[in-house]
């Protein structure tokens, strides 16, 4: 996750720059016996694709998200994209559930939490990027539908239908 969220911080820090040369050795395994006539028109879905995914990206760390075109704009997204929205909301100090427009106040500074109930540590990186449990519920309830693979190399009967947790 780390790594992809690095990657699209630099690709937005130089928007003009090209991407990674793709070749056929560095392609997923679906796509290393496309003809070249395939090949092209993969590339071209992949252009199209990372910028669609980049404008999903901006629109939804705006502070009021609206619901139907969210879950429109999914199918343009993965998981990766996902983490980058949830982590540049967090860091605007809005909640990372995009569908939430309360802004984070007095975020923990500590990386741990002990609970005395338990008597375990608990990692509280991710739990800080939102402002409460039912956002943190209901933001990786959304994550685990995206799709984690290759946006370009999906085909359209592919994308399911996405639900959002719905918070009382
Ligand atoms: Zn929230």
């Amino acid at each position: 996750m780390e790594n992809c969220a690095v990657k699209n911080a630099k690709l937005r820090q130089h928007p003009k720059s090209p991407s990674p040369k793709l070749t056929r050795k560095n392609l997923p395994k679906r796509a290393q016996n496309y003809s070249k006539e395939q090949l092209l028109h993969a590339l071209k879905k992949k252009k199209e694709c990372t910028a669609k995914a980049q404008i999903v990206v901006e629109k939804c760390i705006e502070k009021e998200v609206e619901e139907s075109q969210f879950l429109s704009s999914l199918e343009n997204i993965n998981q990766c994209h996902y983490q980058d929205i949830v982590e540049e909301r967090a860091i605007i100090k809005l909640c990372g559930y995009p569908l939430c427009p309360e802004e984070l106040k007095q975020i923990p500074k500590k990386q741990f939490h002990i609970s005395l109930q338990t008597n375990k540590v608990y990692d509280i990186t991710e739990r800080k990027n939102f402002c409460s449990n039912n956002c943190f519920k209901a933001s990786n309830y959304l994550k685990v539908q995206l799709l984690t693979s290759p946006l370009w190399l999906r085909d359209v009967e592919d994308i399911p239908e996405f639900k959002l947790l719905k918070i009382e």
